[in-house]
């Protein structure tokens, strides 16, 4: 790992990680482990870098968790913010009042979304935007006089956030064991994963296929049961599973057909990440309702919301009382850190850039890594992108031999680049980025050759341990 002479004073890691294990309770950790080796503290960062308090610089390949698109470090924000904070630092949005920061923002998000967005529902995260979808929908069929209509329809392996809704709408397997999910009124259908799902079909082939589920499962419950249906236009925690192009448009056909709302969860694909706004621009969606969250304040300050698109926004509006809402709900400081987030995203042109340039160049780059010999395959989309660790290599994704999932070979390949200052996801054996828009070709160029190396090491690792015999 390189260290850097810029952070001034250390502090005391090891006095931190003492009181962190004794009383921080951790999102998604297994606290026994993470006590024993500590968590790693982080104090700094600048750019697509981050310093630890051991001064060790880390690459930051995930944008923090998906959402420091403009990278860390904008005075920009951090002024935007000082000067709402100490102007209003809060108002609420209940009982007829609104604050600027709000009304701007609405405003700026209605132009910015895919056409026939109008409206924006703001909430405190992506889990909460999900809730809100939930409760809207119900809402929109009552007042359409389709009460019955109540079931959402989602994914397997989806992650739609980890509220009880949340969670519910997700597909992850681990988190409905713990509590009692899903709750009722949800359930999934199968991912479009060509790898896993695609035996003998070509890719295209596949999309519509796995389309058909959708449609199947509408036929089940019975069309005049059925509210909506929510995806992610590309799985992010899922592995960052990248759908055929004859998927989404295949059902919205299957929606349009039933009468089932579409909801886009784009708390990844939103702000730029696809080189686009939005992905429903991306992968011609039409969606009904568009979740958002992360990106849209590069995650400088917590905020999230709901794009309501006209039909549903125009019966809510007609309605009378939503009786929903957040003491957070358009916080004025959030607001105005997404405004300037937007800004920068905006000057910079920074969504061309992800579309026109730095993303081919990534998409170039990261397929190269498929010719190494852990690597199955290597997909990207603007700036996501993921690829398999496979036992043994074939042409064809379907001819690969996968390692035994009990191996936790993904995250011996983590530690790695954990070790060796580049921060990359494992989602079992898949390896996953998203790196902040701002990365440059050179940057790209550091990033891909430190992954490499990385790859090597786990090689070695799998080889001494005889695990790809
Ligand atoms: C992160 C995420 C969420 C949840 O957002 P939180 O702000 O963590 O509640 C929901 N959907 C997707 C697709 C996400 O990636």
């Amino acid at each position: 790992m390189t260290t850097t002479p810029t952070v001034p004073e250390l502090p005391d890691t090891k006095g931190l990680q003492r009181l962190d294990a004794a009383h921080y309770l951790h999102p998604f950790t297994d606290h026994a482990a993470l006590a024993e080796k500590g968590a790693r503290v982080m104090v700094r960062g600048d750019g697509i870098w981050l310093w630890d308090s051991d001064g060790h610089k880390v690459l930051d390949a995930m944008s923090g968790l998906w959402c420091v698109n403009v990278g860390y470090g904008r005075r920009s924000i951090t002024e935007a913010v000082a000067r709402q904070m100490d102007t209003l630092p809060f108002y609420n949005s209940f009982f007829n009042t609104t604050t600027i920061p709000a009304v701007q923002l609405a405003a700026k998000l209605a132009k910015i979304a895919p056409a026939g967005f109008n409206h924006v529902f703001f909430t405190g995260s992506g889990s909460e935007a999900n809730d809100t979808n939930v409760r809207m929908v119900r809402r929109f069929w009552d007042l359409a006089g389709q009460p019955e209509r109540t079931v959402i329809i989602s994914r397997h392996n989806a992650y739609h956030g980890s509220t009880m809704a949340g969670a519910s709408l997700g597909g992850m397997t681990g988190m409905h064991v713990q509590g009692g999910l899903p709750i009722p009124g949800i359930v999934h259908i199968g991912q479009p994963s060509y790898a896993d799902h695609g035996t003998g079909m070509t890719f295209e082939e596949f999309g519509v296929y796995a389309a058909s589920w959708l449609e199947e499962r509408i036929k089940e419950l019975g069309p005049d049961k059925v509210a909506a249906f929510i995806g992610e236009p590309i799985q992010g925690a899922g592995g960052v599973i990248i759908p055929p192009p004859t998927y989404w448009p295949e059902i919205r056909r299957i929606c349009d057909k039933y009468d089932v709302l579409l909801i886009a969860d784009e708390v990844i694909t939103g702000f730029g990440r696809l080189g686009k706004w939005f992905a429903a621009d991306v992968y011609g969606m039409r969606p009904d309702l568009i979740t958002f969250a992360k990106g849209v304040t590069s995650g400088y300050v917590p905020l999230g919301g709901v794009l309501v698109g006209d039909r549903v926004a125009d019966a809510l509006v007609r309605g009378g009382d939503f009786n929903h809402g957040f003491t957070y709900s358009g916080h004025p400081v959030a607001c105005a850190a997404a405004l300037e987030n937007i800004r920068i995203l905006e000057e910079e042109r920074l969504l061309d850039q992800v579309a026109h340039d730095t993303g081919p160049y990534l998409k170039q780059r990261f397929a190269s890594l498929a010719a190494h010999p852990l690597v199955g395959s290597a997909e990207s989309f603007g700036f996501v992108a993921g690829l398999s660790l496979v036992r043994r290599k074939a042409a064809h994704v379907h001819h690969q031999l996968r390692f035994d999932p009990g191996l936790g070979v993904g995250m011996l390949c983590r530690a790695h680049m954990f070790e060796q200052g580049v921060i990359m996801r494992a989602v079992g054996d898949r390896m996953i980025i998203a790196p902040p828009l701002i990365m440059t070709r050179e940057q790209i160029d550091e990033m891909i050759q430190k992954i490499r190396y990385c790859l090597d090491l786990t090689l070695t690792d799998l080889t001494a341990r005889r695990w790809l015999d």
